[in-house]
């Protein structure tokens, strides 16, 4: 018997250090406590323009995932391409982004039913009380400004709360992550642009951004910045993941870093044999260097996103079991699925607000 008591002693403990089983039932009961935010999708390119090469969008995104995956906010983003730096190439992208904001708030109308446009950190708040989900639009590549600062200011106005400064290829603000150096960071209209966001209360999102423009951008901030969907260079060495440089910058602003759900961004492993816990250790490391206070999560879904054990928004919740599994506490978890990024946009809201007393 006192060799069983101690066979029992060692086990247990044993036990309990491997991973815990999560019911379904647990996941859900923590979903309906917290709100969760996933920074970034681009669904507007397969919805506004299905016949214009598009139409291959994988289709991973919609209210009806999103109520299934237990998601309650998702910034939508209206992408733009980056072409030439000239007027023309200016003016298209303002007309592209205008027909993609403007297609989102037509995909909300026609489900009003289940989701709704928000406009503040509170407003998705009441969206969560109401029952329904929550759509931020945002702006992916601040291209569509063009050299023309009014233009942050216009895009406000059409209800846009969050602006990536450029994508994958130089832009009159800033150099990006595969174009470094083209421009010397920000650009004096970049940096003006950064001042203009920080006055009206638009997000600075610096997924896509070059380092130095990076390091920049979180240091002429007046308030706190985000990468909508970035991975960690110190797990994955590709150049979209930040380094440590970049993800100590943003902390030190209050900011956030929201891991991509990209599988190349996550995983060196062959398709198809990567799993969430790959996701976890991009977790864990920015946990280990700058604290949970600076961690979410950006899908990137119908723009490149999805892994294996999070494939579109009705998994979402597979993201959120591993986390348990890896020994997250429920507040660990809605900081990061959502309360990180309420603060930042809080943060943002405020400086705005009083700006215009
Ligand atoms: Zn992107």
């Amino acid at each position: 018997m006192k060799r069983f008591i101690l066979l029992i002693m060692t086990i247990v403990p044993l036990i309990s250090a491997a991973q815990r089983q999560v019911t379904d039932a647990e996941i859900e009961a923590l979903h309906d406590r917290i709100i969760s935010i996933d920074t970034h999708n681009d669904f507007s390119l397969g919805y506004c323009f299905p016949n214009a090469g598009f139409s291959t969008a994988k289709g991973q995104v919609s209210f009806e995932m999103m109520i299934e995956g237990r998601l309650d906010c998702a910034v939508f983003a209206a992408y733009i391409d980056q072409g030439k730096c000239d007027e023309a190439g200016h003016e298209w992208a303002r007309n592209r982004a205008e027909t993609m904001v403007a297609g989102l708030k037509r995909y909300v109308a026609e489900n009003e039913d289940k989701g709704v446009v928000v406009y503040s950190a509170a407003e998705i708040e009441r969206a969560k009380q109401s029952g329904k989900r929550a759509m931020m639009i945002s702006i992916e590549n601040c291209y569509c400004f063009g050299t023309d600062l009014t233009a942050v200011e216009h895009f406000y106005n059409m209800g846009v709360r969050m602006a990536t400064l450029t994508h994958n290829g130089a832009n009159e603000i800033a150099d990006t992550c595969v174009d470094q150096g083209v421009k010397g960071g920000l650009t004096e209209f970049g940096r003006k642009v950064i001042a203009e966001m920080n006055r009206l209360g638009m997000v600075i999102d610096v997924s896509h951004a070059s380092r130095l423009a990076t390091l920049q951008a979180a240091e002429l901030s007046e308030v706190p910045i985000i990468a909508s969907h970035s991975g960690v260079y110190g797990v994955r060495a590709i150049r979209r993941n930040l380094t440590d440089k970049e993800i100590l910058a943003i902390a030190a602003k209050g900011g956030v870093v929201q891991v991509a759900i990209v599988r190349s961004f996550i995983s060196n492993k062959p398709k198809g044999e990567e799993s969430l816990a790959d996701l976890v250790a991009h977790v864990d490391y920015l946990v280990k260097l700058v604290g949970v206070d600076h961690v979410g999560f950006g899908s990137d879904f119908d723009g490149g996103g999805g892994m294996r054990g999070c494939r579109n928004m009705s998994q979402i919740k597979n993201v959120t079991r591993a986390l348990m599994e890896a020994g997250y506490s429920d507040e660990d978890i809605a900081k990061m699925w959502g309360g990180n990024t309420l603060r930042v946009m809080k943060a943002v809201e405020e400086y705005a607000a009083n700006q215009r007393r």
